[in-house]
């Protein structure tokens, strides 16, 4: 049997390296000092202000809800800390946020320089718009909402973990809403273990939670109209 070599790819040094436990403070980066987040929704740590997103094993510190945040946290949510700012010692900012904040920035930017546009008027708190089912499919429901409610949805923004909520249970969760149409569309991923429920639906609009949002508003949750 050959005599296990020393490794000498820099790919599996790196790999040892970095399944070892107590290495991300002997690299360099600073010991990992995790708070309590100061608020959560549905399980999702919000930040507040000087706090960033770092990961156990992460170079890099997070100042928004980018995709590398989200991916972590789909796949390995216990992994995922929040911490102060002042707490991230060498790791570097993510360049993924820099992209999702540009974005942000920009889409806003551009709504700001439309002169034909004039921002819908504040919504009260609890603002429900109807939504009609248009489809179902692969676990995946399709609603709708009247072109009437394209300007306000258009500032309405969908924050991680926004529920499908029935009857206080949550069934499934909003991960898309597209106001370029003129009927706006709420895509909502059921949780495979509910039965659909077909008939008319409500969106409830809040102010978002999301210290990066640039919408003035952002979906509470979806949930089946009450019965008249
Ligand atoms: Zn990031």
């Amino acid at each position: 049997m050959p005599r296990p070599q020393r490794p000498g790819n820099p790919l599996i040094r790196k790999y040892l390296r970095t399944s070892h436990p107590d290495q991300a403070d002997a690299r360099g980066l600073g010991e990992l000092k995790p708070v309590e987040p100061a608020a959560r929704r549905e399980g999702v740590p919000l930040l507040v202000d000087d706090q960033v997103y770092v990961m156990k094993y992460g170079t890099k510190y997070h100042t928004e809800w980018c995709q590398v945040v989200a991916d972590k946290w789909a796949h390995a949510p216990r992994g995922l800390h929040v911490t102060l700012l002042a707490d991230v010692g060498a790791r570097t900012r993510c360049k993924d946020c820099d992209r999702t904040l540009k974005a942000a920035r920009t889409s806003s930017a551009q709504e700001h320089d439309m002169p034909s546009r004039h921002p819908p008027e504040p919504a009260p708190p609890d603002t429900v718009i109807p939504l009609r089912v248009i489809g179902v499919a692969h676990g995946v429901l399709f609603l709708a909402a009247g072109p009437e409610h394209q300007e306000l949805l258009n500032e309405t923004a969908v924050e991680p973990a926004t529920p499908l909520s029935v009857g206080g249970r949550r069934d499934g969760m909003v991960i898309r809403l597209d106001a370029a149409r003129a009927e706006p569309l709420l895509v909502v991923q059921l949780d495979p273990r509910v039965t659909f429920r077909d008939g008319p639906y409500q969106v409830r609009l809040r102010r978002p939670l999301l210290r990066s949002a640039t919408k003035p508003y952002a979906v509470e949750s979806v949930e089946p109209a009450p019965q008249t």
